[in-house]
């Protein structure tokens, strides 16, 4: 089993259709309303309190607000996150507006409920810690900064407007808890931000290095054409589709004709060049969805999807062609590179192994008819 079999990128992990008309289908998309999502659950549970408190008149009626301002802007955090317009943005998780919104919540929640200063600051932290290694330093700031600006100019308001009804010394004691633990919390972020940074380095590095020994793992190291086992891979993922959507293909061996001859000419680096110029010129002439494998030495077999094997044929011997009339005296002096082919369609009534080998056999009748052709199955 391959690397990436067992750990596929998060991207490429199968996702329900049910998580894909609630998430989004953009791996970034989903973890965006996943997190909305999250904290709605947080904002849900509030209100739900909230409501109930109301109803048994705990809470004056005007609390209402706050869960109106709840449920409209996450209503539109979803809308907006859902929609895909924030994937462009450097904040695509929306973290900050959302961080912002939150201390909305917290100043209405400060203001209307009687009971729910404490709470209410409590929720703060816990929104700062939520995000803290999400949010810059500088968000951070301006996150608390609003904050402890809105609380003041709130307590400030109330005293003004009747002196008496305010606990000035209560509410100074609280806003200065809270600017003090921000304080700490900021601190705190710093370093949390960057151990987070550094996570993701090496998680970028990691899947850096993965795709790199699956290239390896999957690619002949001189010519860069698939390698055998890779090539099995493929030709059985073309099956499947064969099954599912009978959808024709074909296979094309490959074999230089003479090549001994050019390496005992022109010695074994113009050989290794040769079998090199060969798999580039194949993927410049055929199709992009064709895959050319090195099968042995100087054997390359090919896969053709779509193609019926008259038409496989046909495209096979344009490169033929063009492999003929390139100038390959710009390598070594003389030389002449040609190949033969045989060319053979797979049918679901056979296994894939007697396909090759109906190809194979078409080869060597191509080498006996005097090489330089191709031959179907
Ligand atoms: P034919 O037309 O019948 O195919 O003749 P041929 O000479 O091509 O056939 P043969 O199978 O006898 O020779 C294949 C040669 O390919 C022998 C081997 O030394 C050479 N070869 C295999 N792998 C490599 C390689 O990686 N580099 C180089 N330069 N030569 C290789
Ligand atoms: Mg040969
Ligand atoms: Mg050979």
């Amino acid at each position: 089993m391959s690397v990436a079999a067992v750990y596929p990128p998060q991207s490429q992990r199968p996702v329900s259709a049910l998580a894909r008309a609630v998430l989004g289908s953009d791996p970034v998309q989903r973890r965006a309303v996943k997190r909305l999502l999250l904290i709605s659950h947080a904002y849900a549970v509030i209100w739900l309190s909230l409501a109930f408190s109301i109803n048994i008149g705990y809470s004056p009626p005007v609390v209402w607000l706050l869960v109106i301002y709840g449920v409209i802007g996450q209503s539109i955090f979803y809308i907006l996150l859902r929609g895909g317009y924030t994937l462009l943005l450097k904040d695509p998780l929306f973290c900050f507006p959302q961080a912002l919104f939150g201390v909305g919540a917290v100043v209405i929640g400060y203001a209307l409920i009687p009971f729910g200063q404490g709470a209410a600051l409590q929720v703060l932290f816990v929104l700062l810690v939520y995000d803290l290694h999400r949010l810059s330093p500088r968000q951070i700031g301006i996150v608390s900064g609003a904050a402890v600006v809105a609380l003041s100019l709130l307590v400030g308001g109330e005293w003004a407007l009747s002196p008496e009804g305010v606990d000035l010394q209560q509410e100074s004691l609280n806003i200065g808890m809270a600017v003090m633990v921000i304080l700490m919390l900021s601190a705190v972020s710093g370093a949390v931000r960057r151990v987070h940074i550094y996570q993701l380095q090496q998680k970028a590095e990691l899947d850096g290095v993965l795709s790199e020994l699956r290239t390896l793992s999957e690619h002949d190291a001189l010519t860069g054409a698939v390698n055998r086992r890779h090539m099995m891979d493929l030709l059985n993922e073309e099956l499947k589709r064969q099954r599912r959507a009978h959808r024709p293909f074909s296979v094309a061996m490959v074999d230089i004709d003479f090549f001994k001859r050019v390496n005992d000419g022109h010695g074994h680096a113009v050989g290794d060049l040769v079998l090199k110029k060969l798999v580039a010129m194949t993927r410049e002439t055929l199709r992009e969805t064709d895959v050319i494998a090195r099968w042995g030495g100087e054997e390359f077999l090919v896969l053709l999807p779509l193609l019926p094997a008259a038409a496989a044929a046909e495209l096979v011997d344009k490169l033929r062609q063009r492999i003929e009339l390139h100038d390959w005296t710009q390598y070594a002096a003389g030389l002449r590179v040609t190949f033969s082919s045989g060319v053979a369609e797979h049918t679901l009534s056979v296994s894939l192994e007697q396909t090759i080998e109906r190809a194979d056999s078409a080869l060597y009748r191509a080498k006996e008819h005097g090489r330089n052709r191709v031959e179907q199955a």
